[in-house]
């Protein structure tokens, strides 16, 4: 509710940016090309595409988003990623105004360097990582003694804390970061950093480094440079150049407000309206590119877009499409308060969504062979989408003298509350009619084999059985069927070391290697979804081929009774 009134409040602000706009409103989506999206990024999207704009009252022809690459760290950055980002936001239906890269701005960006040193706002500076981290440590301290024993920060006081290279010339510093440009210091020996307000108390205004040389070429643009700037010194910058309205990031940034605005000051550019939201964290995933990398590289996972993985690709080869994922960022909402979501939300627009929208279908996952002793052929005609009774398409079963339950709907012995097949008891198949179980066969160790029994054809008993049962027929297809459940043993990690000891390697993923499925899924397709009646949802898998599908569980039905 606070990210309402805050972003409300700026009507004046907006009406402002309305004149350089022309009446479009503009956000963008800045992703760095460094890993796969994942559903924390999902959320971004549905913020920067939509969200903020209803939040405004922006008519839908207002509205523009730029998605933009945000690729200043090129070791860390690939084409390969530079896709997989593209692919992910076509998936979700966005539809970005325009597309730009940060790095298409580096020479734009270079000139504002050289405008800073002129301005005496721009240093080179020689300090090591280790130097300056030092230099911050004796200002961390005399900010903590301004608040405990009122000492004032004057300048003789701040030279003890700062750079030994912040005061040289203008000339000097034009000359050495032409040097730096030409490839002329090795990695580490020189950067480029801004002369900001080491009497400020917030620590991103104490001359961050906005030029670090690299001797890596650049995914996008390629080897033109060895120097490239850095995410504070580029990302507002960017933002002024496109013009953005509304600069949305995660909370963690909001310190970085001030040296946003700072430098847009000093550069007298445009000031987009920073806003920033609680990112999403979501119980039994983990959304760190350390750890998704870890799980990846170790072969713990089947690979990004592993289904139990948080990825937008893995979280679509589970069966959660795109409407389902942006359904669930509209629901969960955007607010200022840093909550973990439960993950059984998203389970739950799932079983919404998917319940409207999938064909039915019968599946047994681990097969019972069944045989009828008074077999006599049945077409059994079952609905393919019962859930909505404007739609009229069926499709047929043939049930002969073998058939097939799940080994959880069968017992070799009756017991109370046993609603499945066992010797004496009849049930109801669903679709075909009533069976009464004559005998079993068991193995040796006592599991069943086999269930023998009667059809009731024209129910002359007038039996009226308790359970009902899903069955397949003789007909049915043999599948991969592959259950997911939570990757982890607790709902969240916290900040433990060994988080790898709470990955759910063996029950996280159970695979049915025969299961057999009614044959109406027989011209299914990757990413299509079906209810597999009393199980769940299922999808089938980018694993199948001609002669075999695989499916994987997007999730259980709530009430799910198998298996
Ligand atoms: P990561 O730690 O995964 O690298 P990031 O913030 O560096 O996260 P970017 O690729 O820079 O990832 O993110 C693009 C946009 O998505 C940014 O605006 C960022 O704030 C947002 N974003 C990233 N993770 C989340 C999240 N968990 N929830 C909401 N928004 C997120
Ligand atoms: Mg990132
Ligand atoms: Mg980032």
């Amino acid at each position: 509710a606070r990210m309402l009134d805050v972003m409300k409040n700026s009507d004046k602000k907006l009406q402002e940016h309305a004149t350089v706009n022309q009446g479009y409103v503009v956000t963008r989506f800045p992703p760095e090309p460094n890993g796969y999206l994942h559903v924390g990024h999902a959320k971004s999207m549905s913020m920067n595409f939509s969200q903020a704009f209803d939040t405004l009252g922006v008519p839908m022809d207002k509205r523009r988003t730029i998605f933009r690459y945000d690729d200043t760290n090129p070791e860390a950055e690939s084409q390969e990623y530079i896709q997989a980002i593209r692919a992910n936001v076509d998936w979700l239906g966005w539809k970005p105004w325009k597309t730009t890269y940060s790095s298409e701005y580096f020479d734009q960006l270079y000139d504002f360097a050289i405008q800073l040193i002129k301005k005496g706002r721009a240093y080179v500076c020689y300090q090591s990582k280790a130097e300056i981290e030092a230099c911050r440590t004796i200002l961390r301290d005399l900010h903590g003694r301004v608040a405990s024993e009122g000492l004032v920060l004057t300048p003789k006081v701040l030279a003890a804390a700062e750079s030994p290279y912040r005061n040289r010339s203008v000339a000097e510093n034009l000359l050495h970061f032409e040097k730096m440009r030409r490839g002329e210091y090795a990695e580490g020996e020189a950067s480029l950093r801004l002369k900001m307000q080491l009497e400020s108390p917030n620590p991103n205004m104490w001359d961050f480094v906005a030029y670090r040389i690299k001797f890596v070429p650049h995914p996008h643009i390629g080897d033109k440079w060895c120097i490239y700037p850095t995410y504070d010194y580029t990302h507002c910058i960017v933002d002024a150049l496109e013009h953005i309205d509304y600069s949305i990031c995660t909370l963690e940034f909001e310190t970085r407000r001030e040296s946003y605005y700072w430098l847009l000051d000093q550069l007298d550019l445009y000031k987009p309206m920073v806003y920033e939201f609680a990112r999403l964290n979501m119980t039994y995933t983990v959304m760190s590119k350390r750890k998704l990398l870890k799980l990846v590289t170790k072969g713990i996972v089947r690979g990004w877009d592993d289904p139990r993985l948080s990825t937008l690709n893995g979280l679509k080869r589970r069966g959660f499409s795109a409407r389902i994922l942006n359904a669930f960022c509209k629901e969960i909402g955007v607010t200022r308060t840093q909550s973990t979501i439960e993950i059984e939300r998203l389970y739950a627009v799932a079983r919404n969504i998917l319940g409207d929208e999938s064909p039915r279908a019968m599946a047994v996952l681990d097969p019972v062979k069944c045989v009828i002793e008074n077999a006599q052929p049945l077409e059994c005609i079952v609905p393919v989408y019962p859930q909505d009774k404007s739609r009229t398409e069926t499709h047929t079963l043939n049930l002969t003298k073998e058939f097939y339950l799940d080994r959880t709907d069968v017992r070799a012995e009756d017991v109370a509350d046993f609603f499945g097949a066992a010797p004496q008891k009849s049930v109801r198949l669903k679709y075909a009619g009533i069976f009464t179980c004559t005998s079993v066969v068991t193995d040796a160790k006592g599991q069943v084999t086999q269930v023998n029994g009667t059809m009731d054809w024209k129910n002359e008993k007038g039996l009226n059985p308790k359970g009902t049962l899903t069955w397949v027929p003789s007909t049915a297809k043999q599948c991969e069927v592959r259950v997911y459940s939570h990757l982890f043993t607790v709902p969240e990690l916290g900040a433990v070391d060994d988080w790898e000891s709470l990955i759910d390697s063996k029950n996280s993923e159970k695979v049915y290697t025969n299961a057999l499925v009614d044959d109406s899924i027989s011209s299914s397709k990757p990413l299509d979804t079906f209810q597999f009646e009393r199980i769940g949802y299922f999808v089938v898998d980018q694993d199948s081929n001609a002669q075999r599908k695989v499916f994987n569980q997007t999730v259980a039905l709530k009430d799910a009774t198998t298996p």
